[in-house]
């Protein structure tokens, strides 16, 4: 399958054509696979008249909505490279984001205006204007994707390599730097469909919930490639709000839930999860941060589910290497699943000696594959970083593989706190802290102190009414724990902060010490 990302995804539209491809989750309004397909196709010749051409950038800068897809395809298909853009942007952002991609076509929604604006703004006091921007709805003063949708110019036959040519330019979630455009190839996306579906295939029908965003490489595959490609009804929400949430499994009665570790928290300790039914659900897969196994096994218990399925990706790998099979009879607690097909991985000394690990040994992860991205946008020295010349991707990720081939992530390589020799992984302390029954969240960071070792603190979001001490904290960490992985120092703050993936803000805590 080495097609355009949209011919591999809506190439084989016509046995469901009649069925939503897309429902709004407040409105109710819907969109059918044939609608899909063809206002793709007239938003392709709608950009193409408005002067976008194949290879150009353009910025896609809303939340969730049934419009997002055909915005998206439409731009594939004209043969432009869309950049995803966070919904939370602030116009600084943006306006770092086009600059650094080279967009010069925003489509946005009228919501976001004032934000879109303010970054156009900005670059054309630079000297390089962005050429327009369009709404998904309706402003004034903008076309509107309606208008595009009307164009009556031929639709573009861009000749696309599947090979080099880049189909998204999504960027990095931004956890340890700056945030990264990653450039994935029509190819990379396709391969990646391909070895996922292998394991975890949506079928025709089915009923998917898309709360996390599609901005994020996660949502974007998961929420809209993967079963837009066989016929699934993705049912959209625009945030994550837990009620509308739980609401919206219950009336759409949704099948599949595409979540990261926040969203499986608030299942696993939430109240209001028993006031809904949420029967319909077969399974919940959680991805993009570490995920308790304990916290996992609760939230499963309460849903009636067996397990909840874990995968591992990241943005340079568009972006699954692992996934547990939706079938798997057995696979062990905690696990992040099983290598996808056609992929390489290695485990890698952390000594500096880059030394080839075997089973049971944790190292940095290596990977090889059709996933593997191009390359950093603009970015050659910190791409050499990443990828070395035999095409090995080192991910920064440290993990083990067990003799049955299961991959357990332990934390980042950048994130292991340091004491004394010994390397402490915050995830691990942050999942035992979330298994005190008065601990609602949790995150550790290591705090360098005058001495030069770092030891690890946690900030304890507590659960109401609970007199929770530090003291306390500190001793169940202990009582768990080897002496040198104790909690040095516990801070109770209000709410962990987490990207809209769901992964914690460690650097926004680092600035608070
Ligand atoms: P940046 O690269 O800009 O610092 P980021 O690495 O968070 O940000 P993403 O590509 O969104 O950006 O996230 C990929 C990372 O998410 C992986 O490298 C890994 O650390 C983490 N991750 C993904 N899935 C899992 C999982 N199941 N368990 C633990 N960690 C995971
Ligand atoms: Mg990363």
């Amino acid at each position: 399958l080495d097609l355009p990302i949209h011919d591999a995804v809506l190439g084989d539209f016509a046995a469901h054509a009649d069925v939503p491809a897309l429902i709004d989750g407040l409105t109710g309004q819907s969109v059918s696979y044939a609608q899909l397909d063809g206002a793709s196709r007239r938003c392709a010749a709608g950009l193409a008249e408005a002067g976008v051409r194949k290879g150009d950038r353009i910025a896609l800068f809303s939340p969730n909505t049934v419009a997002y897809p055909i915005a998206f395809y439409g731009a594939t298909r004209a043969g432009a490279t869309v950049t995803t853009v966070s919904s939370l942007s602030t116009a600084a952002e943006l306006a770092g984001q086009l600059r650094d991609s080279g967009a010069r076509w925003i489509i946005t929604i009228s919501l976001f205006l004032p934000v879109a604006t303010e970054a156009a703004k900005a670059l054309a006091a630079e000297g390089s204007p962005v050429e327009e921007i369009f709404v998904c709805d309706q402003a004034e003063g903008h076309r509107s994707l309606a208008d595009l949708l009307a164009c009556t110019g031929p639709e573009p036959t861009p000749e696309i390599d599947p090979a080099t040519d880049i189909a998204v330019l999504p960027y990095s979630s931004g956890t340890t730097g700056l945030p990264k455009g990653v450039m994935l190839s029509h190819r990379n996306i396709s391969s990646n469909l391909l070895q996922t579906d292998a394991v975890h295939a949506t079928g025709e029908g089915e009923r998917i919930l898309a709360v996390l965003p599609f901005f994020h490489i996660y949502g974007l595959t998961s929420l809209l490639n993967h079963p837009l490609r066989s016929g699934s009804t993705v049912v959209v929400l625009p945030r994550f709000d837990l009620e509308q949430f739980l609401r919206t499994i219950q009336d759409q009665r949704i099948e599949g839930v595409f979540a990261a570790p926040p969203i499986v928290l608030a299942l696993a300790k939430h109240p209001l999860v028993d006031q809904y039914d949420l029967s319909s659900i077969r399974y919940v897969l959680s991805a993009a941060a570490p995920l308790d196994a304990e916290l996992a096994a609760t939230a499963a218990r309460r849903l009636g589910l067996e397990r909840i399925h874990q995968g591992y990706g990241m943005t340079e790998l568009s972006p699954v290497t692992h996934v547990v099979p939706l079938d798997d009879p057995n696979p062990p607690a905690g696990t992040v699943g099983r290598l996808v097909a056609s992929t390489e991985l290695r485990v890698t000394a952390l000594d500096g000696s880059g030394a080839d690990l075997g089973v049971g040994e944790r190292g940095e992860l290596l990977f090889r594959g059709p996933q593997v991205m191009r390359g950093y946008f603009g970015r050659k020295s910190e791409t050499d970083a990443m990828i070395d010349p035999d095409g090995w991707l080192h991910t920064g990720d440290v993990g083990v593989v067990d003799e049955r081939g299961y991959l357990f992530v332990v934390d980042r390589v950048k994130e292991l706190i340091k004491y004394k020799g010994y390397q402490v992984a915050p995830a691990e302390l942050e999942a035992l802290l979330l298994t005190h029954p008065e601990v609602a969240d949790a995150a550790v960071i290591g705090v360098t102190g005058a001495d030069g070792e770092e030891r690890p603190k946690a900030f304890v979001v507590r659960t109401p009414g609970s007199g929770l001490t530090e003291q306390q904290v500190g001793d169940f960490v202990a009582g768990q724990v080897a002496p040198y992985k104790k909690v040095r120092a516990v801070e109770f703050i209000d709410q962990v902060p987490k990207s809209a993936a769901g992964k914690i803000l460690r650097r926004q805590l680092r600035d608070r010490t």
